[in-house]
């Protein structure tokens, strides 16, 4: 049986179609590599979303737990699948995903947000040999650190982030940058400087020592090369993200670069029968976020009833 449309993604993005889709009534199944309700629930499960309508504060695991609920509520099918291969047939596509299942579609929508990734490491001494034993990427519960010391590396919003995610419960949180300013946004910079995080700017951590797990870790000013040492229990590194390898170029769908789909303003892409949505997709004015890529979704799914109905609807 084909599908009218496989959605590839499970994020907001691909959520949000699934909902759509199915008001329309199109048989329609969603793929999801990772976690169901995308980075929100992968990557901020325990930290607050302030900027989606309708809720002032929300965690990001509850917020893309009921996407989730909502998709399946309204009849989507969803499953643990990684495509890594996408072809054209006479009349429709078929994917393939890394189990070996096969798919039929006949249109595609792809809403894989950023893809699949792997968080910056700092590659210093001990970061490997500690990690998941103190050294950590992400918060997947920001209880576990209650009464931790915590040093938390970066400059960026998401370290700044989880540094204000943490400081409540914790001992003690101090934030190393190796720069005398930060990149995050002046909103978080301020909740930084006003809460009890200590901030080292012009400071990099060179080492980290423990013994079954964390216990320390040498931290060098980069300005007077003066070394310090903290005892500490956890180092959660957030530097920022790499992409691991993208199967998109060789789809032959036009790109931006080797990781952004190009879309026209109805999210359709240079091949027929296949749109796109959410963080993948480049078009001019592109702004990343939640509420942008749920409007693209519904703009995409118009376009796949308005082509699986053609001509009523051309
Ligand atoms: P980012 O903005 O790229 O920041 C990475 C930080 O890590 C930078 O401060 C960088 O230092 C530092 N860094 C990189 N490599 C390092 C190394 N080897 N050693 C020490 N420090 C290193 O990454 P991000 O914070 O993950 O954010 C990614 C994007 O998502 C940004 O556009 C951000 O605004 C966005 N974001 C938005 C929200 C929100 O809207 N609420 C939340 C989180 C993230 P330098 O400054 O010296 O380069």
């Amino acid at each position: 049986m084909a599908y009218d449309v496989v959605i590839v993604g499970g994020g907001p993005a691909g959520l949000t179609a699934g909902i759509y889709a199915r008001t329309r009534k199109l048989s329609t199944l969603i793929l999801e590599a990772q976690a169901v309700g995308g980075q929100l629930s992968w990557l901020y499960p325990t930290k607050s979303v302030y900027d989606y309508p309708s809720h002032i504060a929300i965690e990001g695991k509850e917020l893309g737990d009921l996407f989730v609920v909502h998709a399946r509520e309204s009849g989507a099918e969803i499953a643990h699948e990684e495509v890594v291969d996408l072809k054209r047939l006479k009349s429709g596509f078929r994917l393939t995903t890394k189990s070996g299942a096969a798919y039929e579609a006949k249109t595609i929508l792809l809403a894989m947000g950023m893809g699949l990734f792997e968080p910056k490491r700092l590659g210093i001494p001990g970061e490997a040999e500690f990690e998941g034993r103190g050294v950590e990427y992400r918060v997947r519960d920001r209880h576990e650190y209650k009464d931790r010391r915590v040093l938390v590396v970066g400059g960026g919003d998401s370290a700044l982030e989880i540094a204000l995610e943490i400081v409540a419960s914790a001992q003690q949180v101090i934030l190393v940058h190796r720069r005398g300013e930060f990149r995050a946004m002046e909103k978080n910079v301020e909740a930084v400087l006003k809460s009890p995080v200590k901030v080292l700017y012009n400071a990099e951590v060179t080492f980290i020592e423990g013994d079954d797990r964390v216990r320390r870790a040498v931290v060098y000013d980069n300005r007077t090369l003066k070394k310090s040492q903290f005892e500490i229990d956890g180092v959660l590194v957030n530097i920022g993200f790499e992409p691991k390898s993208t199967p998109l170029p060789r789809w032959g769908i036009e790109l931006e670069g080797e990781r952004l789909i190009k879309v026209k303003a109805d999210m359709s892409t240079s091949v027929e029968g296949i749109y796109a949505c959410g963080d993948i997709v480049s078009y001019p004015g592109k702004d990343k976020r939640i509420v942008t890529a749920c409007g693209e979704a519904v703009t995409a799914i118009m376009s796949v009833y308005k082509h699986l109905r053609s001509p009523y609807w051309a």
